[in-house]
């Protein structure tokens, strides 16, 4: 089984239509979303109606963006930025892209004995896992070899050794990739789609082959312009 591994997209459909045009010709049976479709980007009905139409249908977790763009939360601790964009998100989202949205499944999900997916972390869809005591806590909390995350919009990766050492990666560059190793355990976090924040303004995904434990993780560039003068246009 190979995974398209996407998060954080963010309303953003230019990067995702240019991670959709990048995968064409790669093999991958499933796409497996960590959350955040939604809040920031100006179309978030296409994002939406992009996920909603998948075959197979995707393996997907909420995000705490999609929680509040849903309605389900009044998003009162954003930033302004973020709570102005969420209240525009609601208000311009198709009935069936709401009910879609408020359909996403609260994470984490276990896909099977070795993949696990979650938002922010399997302990909370709104935790961060940036640092060494993060993953610790999550790494306690599941008995997965492999989990994916998302939430920070930061590529990285975090590697439990046998002698309970982790190792923390980043994954940055147009291309890694990662051979994981069977006494080993991993956190992921594939980076975001939409809106990357490590300072490479290229979209970030994965493709994540369960046979080999192998990791894929790319970057590619889009459109910022049009991405940008979308969002000025919808105000
Ligand atoms: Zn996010």
């Amino acid at each position: 089984m190979r995974y398209l591994i996407l998060t954080d997209i963010h309303s953003n459909w230019d990067a995702l239509e240019a991670v959709l045009r990048h995968v064409r010709r790669k093999r991958y049976d499933r796409v497996a979303f960590l959350g955040d479709a939604v809040g920031y980007g100006a179309c978030p009905n296409r994002v939406l109606s992009w996920l909603r139409e998948l075959h197979p249908e995707p393996l997907l977790v909420r995000g705490n963006h999609d929680r509040v763009c849903a309605g389900l939360d009044s998003g009162e601790y954003f930033n302004r930025f973020a709570r102005e964009a969420s209240e525009w998100t609601l208000d311009n989202l198709e009935p069936r892209n709401l009910e879609y949205l408020r359909s996403f499944p609260v994470g984490p999900i276990t896909v099977d004995d070795t993949l696990l997916l979650c938002h922010g972390s399997s302990l909370d869809e709104d935790s961060y896992i940036f640092s060494a005591y993060d993953a610790s806590l999550a790494f306690e909390s599941t008995t997965h070899p492999v989990t994916f995350f998302g939430h920070t919009h930061v590529p990285s990766l975090f590697t439990l050794d046998p002698d309970h050492h982790i190792d923390v990666q980043l994954l940055s560059g147009g291309r890694t990739v990662v051979d994981l190793e069977p006494d080993h355990r991993y956190l992921v976090n594939p980076g975001s789609v939409g809106q990357p924040r490590d300072r490479d303004p290229r979209a970030a995904y994965a493709i994540f082959d369960a046979e080999q434990m192998r990791v894929f993780t790319y970057r590619v560039g889009y459109k910022v312009a049009t991405a940008r003068r979308r969002i000025l246009q919808a105000g």
